[in-house]
């Protein structure tokens, strides 16, 4: 990534992204498409020709920042009237034309399915002085090329979008009107942006989608497990995950997927949102608990030494305490390696929104409070139990904390290990033994062979072999 200020012929590109790794995934095309426009990505807004927010709307919080953030570049405006301002993504999609109300110094509205068309939004914004909007749906996922975009030198992992959209409609849930219906891309396309990453030394891809279970039911040629065998199968890549996967659609077959391929990450975030069959029902979730339960047994039967991680709504309204105390029960009983909670945000055009019996601030605040406290505890001990194992871990780059000659990576089951090491390790898969357990991390340090040299031990690095 470059900084600094533009030269004449220069032209530089600020992208800002909220929200979750679908969100992620498209604000890699968004910047691969203005790479072809010729801009350069920078992380100084002051010396951007173009900012871009990409958005979330999910929760209010989430859509609050994204006005915080936009009220910041207001004096860049004033200074620069040639710097234009876009913003994209699920806010975007929500408010529509609106937004230029909202925001009367932004020049491109762009929604979740027009991605590909900001090339042409931005030329009309500089060709005709005006402003450019495109919020429609389409039928089919969006145009190929814009999947096209070009990498950033030294990542060794990356998101690959199979599926967007969501037919399930949640009650509390905005996905469905902000990402349209399920729309599943042709596993060719799919397969070949996934050697494309694997050519240019990515090792690691997480296919996501709002609901990956349902790729095969929306227009895609195979069947999510189908196409999970063939990403394993690309040469060069050496780590497959998913997200994010429904309950009620994690067939059998994908089940199975866990023992039959390696390359297959042994972790599964698997969103229960709550452990009450009476809110699961409110939530129009489609399975309760005992189903739930079951799918999580029959995981751990295959793969006993998988992580499991989960999404919890807390407060969610009618939410009682018998209701409350069932999730925790259900959070006792599996024992997630990590839980991304929060409290009910009621959102626009959702059903939930209109319930009565609202939950107020002060019990949301409380039962959440209580669940991350109990859930901190349970991911400490788990992390500190894996001290003195050998865990294998794809070096992912500097650690941004520690020491200078720090490296952080992953282990399979997706937690955070930093270590001392050569920089020419970043995108290798090195053998590390845990010393120490954190909250969210792990310690550890590289495995050294012995062997015998004149008698003697000496001790080197196995991967100098
Ligand atoms: S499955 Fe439910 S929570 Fe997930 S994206 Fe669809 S509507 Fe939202």
């Amino acid at each position: 990534m470059n900084t600094g200020l533009p030269s004449e012929k220069q032209k530089f590109l600020f992208l800002k992204t909220f929200g979750c790794q679908m969100n992620e995934n498209d604000s890699d095309r968004i910047a691969g498409l203005l790479k072809k426009m010729e801009y350069t990505v920078i992380d100084n807004p002051a010396a951007a020709d173009i900012i871009i927010l990409n958005t979330c709307s999910i929760r209010y919080n989430a859509q609050h920042k994204v006005y915080s953030a936009t009220g910041r570049f207001r004096k860049l405006k004033e200074l620069n009237k040639e710097l234009i301002i876009g913003i994209g993504g699920c806010v975007a999609q929500q408010e529509g034309e609106g937004l230029f109300k909202k925001i009367p110094y932004i020049d491109i509205v762009f929604g979740t399915h027009s991605i590909h068309k900001l090339p042409e939004l931005i030329d009309s914004v500089i060709l005709r002085r005006k402003k450019a909007i495109a919020v429609e749906f389409a039928d089919a996922i969006d145009l190929e090329d814009s999947f096209d975009y070009p990498l950033e030198g030294s990542s060794v992992k990356a998101f690959v979008t199979i599926m967007r959209g969501c037919n399930n409609f949640c009650t509390y849930c905005i996905v469905p009107y902000v990402r349209g219906r399920e729309a599943s891309r042709k596993s060719s396309d799919i397969l070949a942006e996934v050697r494309r990453l694997a050519e240019n030394g990515i090792k690691e891809v997480m296919l996501v989608g709002q609901n990956v279970n349902s790729y095969g039911n929306n227009g895609s040629d195979i069947s999510f497990p189908s196409l999970l065998k063939a990403v394993c199968m690309v040469a060069g890549i050496e780590r497959v995950r998913f997200m994010t996967s429904h309950p009620k659609d994690m067939s059998q077959e994908l089940i199975e997927m866990f023992a039959a391929a390696p390359k297959l990450c042994r972790y599964i975030h698997l969103p229960i949102q709550s452990g009450s069959d009476r809110v699961l029902k409110m939530m129009r979730r489609g399975y309760t608990r005992d189903g739930y339960l079951s799918k999580i047994d029959k995981v751990k039967k295959i793969c006993p030494d998988i992580s499991v991680t989960t999404d919890i709504i807390v407060g969610f309204p009618g939410e009682t305490d018998r209701d409350f105390e069932d999730t925790m029960d259900i959070i006792k009983r599996v024992e997630y390696d990590g839980i991304f909670s929060f409290n009910y945000s009621p959102r626009p055009e959702t059903e939930a929104s209109r319930y009565d019996g609202q939950v107020s601030d002060t019990v949301r605040r409380e039962r959440l409070a209580f669940l991350q406290a109990f859930q901190k505890e349970v991911t400490l001990r788990k992390n500190k139990a894996m001290t003195g194992q050998v865990k294998e871990v794809l070096v992912e780059g500097k650690s941004k904390a520690g020491h200078s000659d720090e490296l952080t990576g992953r282990t399979g089951c997706n937690r955070i290990v930093n270590f001392c090491g050569r920089r020419d390790l970043i995108g290798r898969v090195m053998p590390v033994r845990i010393e120490d357990g954190y909250s969210n991390s792990l310690k550890g340090s590289v495995v050294l062979e012995q062997k015998k040299v004149d008698g003697g031990l000496q001790k080197r690095m196995i991967y100098d072999a």
